[in-house]
């Protein structure tokens, strides 16, 4: 890799430009999945070339990618070759080693930074991060504690029978409720951190939830930040099915303290892309006033996918134009939407046999926008592609998606 070309981190790389070398404006970005390939669709529509760094020789991203770097995450090779096409990179999974981003941030513009994305690949540091910006942020996470060894398991035990029933989480490489045992007694403790490994831990209390919402953030390197508006999220079996995103979808004190709380999280470690930060709401009365902050996720989320149909910029666009260094446009929401996520299940009938969704009857449904990720096989629990729909009132919203979940046997439906 050569530091001749490095673009200084204020500098715009504009669309469709060419360097004096005859280069032509590329963004890349490490992994090949959904959020990639929705990535790489954002930055060609400007005007970018692409470039993709994952394995996975059928990636729904590399499959749409000018350039497909077919090697692993943290080969040297395929990374000095991304860094040599691209002008900035961007990562488009939390786990992606830091290191990685580290490499490449020594000759290339790199955002979020290996700095930040670490915190957020760990439950202790990130939980750290929230209480240090908790005066800003006016918002603290569920109660917890980190079990790390045998001695700290046996003190949680004696000690923080406060925290039952709880959560045990795995400090790393959670997602989609992997990683996770629910408990309720100091013996099923010792049994779930047994169960997982004994690897880094920590047990967070068990929250009465009355509902689940999520903010993204866009941050640019000139510290200007926009946001959208916060999306009510159901979860059905610990993944994501159901996003709701209108005006009244949660009460608004609530969704004003939410999302200034996601702006100050992200400004408090100086954050540059687009960061999704996860809620959750509490019945009132509480000790936490109402809301809590669970996790944040580095990158573009599954929660802000109908920001592609139902905005004037949607938060691919915005991971774009922030690690571009173009100025961000605060998004408009234009339609109210909901969002439901289609999973590989959809594929496969009540007797477990193939089959092939009624994507006919589904698009006949006004408002319906069908978005396909490309993956080649369907899996039980697999994020295969997302239907977001849109109309002119709330309420025809729901009625659409509610027919479109029966019709897909979705399920989520009773919180449509
Ligand atoms: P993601 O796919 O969002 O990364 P994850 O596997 O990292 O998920 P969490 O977001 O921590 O896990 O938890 C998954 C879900 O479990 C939450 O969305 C929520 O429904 C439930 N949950 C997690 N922690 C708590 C808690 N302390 N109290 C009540 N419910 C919880
Ligand atoms: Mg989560």
């Amino acid at each position: 890799m050569s530091a001749d070309s490095h673009v200084t981190a204020m500098t715009p790389i504009f669309p469709g430009s060419v360097d004096p070398a005859g280069q032509r404006a590329t963004l890349g970005v490490v992994g090949g999945g959904q959020l990639g390939r929705m990535f790489v669709h954002a930055a060609q529509r400007l005007g970018y070339f692409t470039a993709v760094l994952e394995p996975d020789a059928q990636s729904p991203a590399g499959l749409v990618s000018h350039h497909h770097i077919q090697t692993d995450y943290d080969d040297p090779a395929g990374l000095a070759q991304l860094a040599q096409l691209c002008q900035a990179i961007t990562t488009e999974f939390e786990n992606v080693p830091a290191q990685v981003l580290r490499t490449l941030a020594q000759v290339r513009r790199v955002a979020p930074s290996a700095a930040v994305v670490s915190i957020a690949q760990n439950r202790i540091a990130e939980k750290a991060h929230f209480a240090a910006c908790a005066e800003v942020s006016g918002v603290t996470c569920a109660p917890y504690a980190v079990i790390e060894t045998p001695a700290q398991l046996q003190a949680v035990q004696a000690e923080r029978t406060d925290l039952l029933p709880g959560i045990l989480k795995t400090a790393r490489m959670g997602y989609d409720g992997k990683g996770q045992v629910r408990i309720k007694t100091a013996a099923e403790l010792a049994a779930a951190w047994a169960e997982l490994g004994g690897v880094a831990c920590v047990l967070e209390k068990m929250l009465p939830l009355t509902a689940e919402c999520s903010v993204l953030v866009a941050r640019g390197w000139d510290a200007q930040v926009v946001s959208f508006a916060p999306q009510r999220n159901v979860h059905v079996e610990g993944i994501l099915a159901v996003t709701h995103a209108y005006e009244g979808t949660m009460p608004l004190a609530l969704a004003t303290r939410a999302r200034e709380a996601a702006v100050a999280i992200a400004q408090h470690i100086g954050y540059v892309g687009v960061l999704c930060v996860e809620f959750f709401v509490v019945a009132d009365g509480s000790e936490h006033g109402g809301l809590v902050v669970n996790e944040m996720a580095p990158r573009p989320h599954n929660s802000g996918h109908y920001t592609i149909d139902a905005c004037d910029a949607s938060q691919f666009d915005l991971q774009v134009y922030a690690m571009a260094g173009l100025p961000l446009p605060q998004p408009r929401q234009h339609s109210p939407a909901i969002m439901l996520n289609l999973l590989g299940d959809v594929w496969f009938d009540a007797h477990g046999q193939p089959q092939e969704p009624n994507w006919y009857a589904v698009l006949r449904l006004p408002g319906t926008h069908l978005h396909l990720y490309g993956k080649l096989e369907a899996r039980a629990g697999r994020k295969m592609g997302h239907l977001t729909i849109t109309g002119p009132d709330v309420a025809s919203v729901k009625t659409v998606a509610r027919r479109a979940a029966e019709l897909l046997s979705l399920p989520g439906l009773d919180a449509i």
